[in-house]
């Protein structure tokens, strides 16, 4: 592991070992200088998520098995309109590489706005696939639940999957309690609510992984020292303790040891 100096709000310089951003989509950065400049800053580990059958296939060309890796998934919302044969399509791009991607994600379950009962038997349908293949294939999974946490829980205790991520956790301190005592990860966003603070407190140090989701939330992987001192000030602990220890459960819990191969499609 390399030292890195990084320049967190407040204006010192700290020495942290390194940054690990466990939930970006970089496919909808349009800045090819995004990674190098991120890796620059010391986040040295991007988990990039693909989301439907064109940004699978984005990730698979952007990861770079150094610093850049790939989760693919369907995402709830793209779920609901795909026909079978893009799904099997996208089943497939798994299979193939299945040995060059960290995990299967984002998929999962979305309930804001309210979806139809048909809508959300569909999302439930293609969630409960991905899990069912992410067993079979020995990968974890990354996981959205947004305003469906509960269901997302059940599904999950359910089927028996274990190496689960819930990324942007946004639900309550009894609700991260049940993903905690089944062995799940936790990922903080950078964006601050009492709620999530609440969480943050609650939960051991080695539950949580940090994430930017950017662009949607941080605007790139940079912003993931956000999240980690939202996490650190929570927990009343250092920046540097709370980033070594993130870190090091996001590259444990993606299976990243120094470099995988490059990515085909
Ligand atoms: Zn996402």
């Amino acid at each position: 592991m390399h030292a890195t100096t990084l320049r967190v709000a407040g204006g010192l310089d700290k020495t942290v070992v390194e940054l690990a951003d466990s939930h970006t989509h970089l496919d909808l950065i349009n800045d090819a200088s995004i990674v190098s400049d991120a890796v620059k800053f010391g986040v040295s580990t991007i988990i990039t998520d693909g989301v439907d059958t064109r940004s699978n296939a984005r990730a698979l060309e952007l990861s770079d098995g150094k610093h850049v890796f790939a989760a693919l998934g369907v995402d709830p919302q793209h779920a609901v309109g795909m026909g079978p044969d893009e799904l099997a399509f996208n089943i497939g791009i798994i299979h193939g590489n299945a040995s060059r991607i960290v995990a299967i994600g984002e998929i999962g379950l979305e309930y804001v706005p309210p979806s139809s009962p048909a809508a959300i038997k569909k999302q439930k349908a293609v969630f409960t696939r991905f899990i069912e293949l992410a067993m079979r294939l020995g990968l974890p999974v990354s996981v959205h639940a947004r305003g469906a946490i509960s269901d997302v829980i059940a599904i999950l205790e359910e089927s028996g999957m274990q190496k689960v991520h819930l990324h942007f956790f946004e639900g309550d301190v009894i609700q991260a309690r049940a993903a905690e005592r089944l062995g799940f990860m936790i990922s903080i966003p950078p964006l601050e609510s009492n709620k999530r603070k609440r969480v943050v407190r609650d939960v051991s140090l080695d539950r949580l992984m940090a994430e930017t989701d950017s662009p949607v939330v941080g605007k790139t992987p940079r912003d993931v020292e956000r999240s980690i001192r939202l996490i650190a000030e929570a927990k009343g602990l250092s920046f540097e303790k709370v980033a070594e220890a993130v870190t090091a459960n996001t590259k444990k819990f993606f299976n990243i040891h120094g470099e995988k191969g490059f990515m085909r499609y």
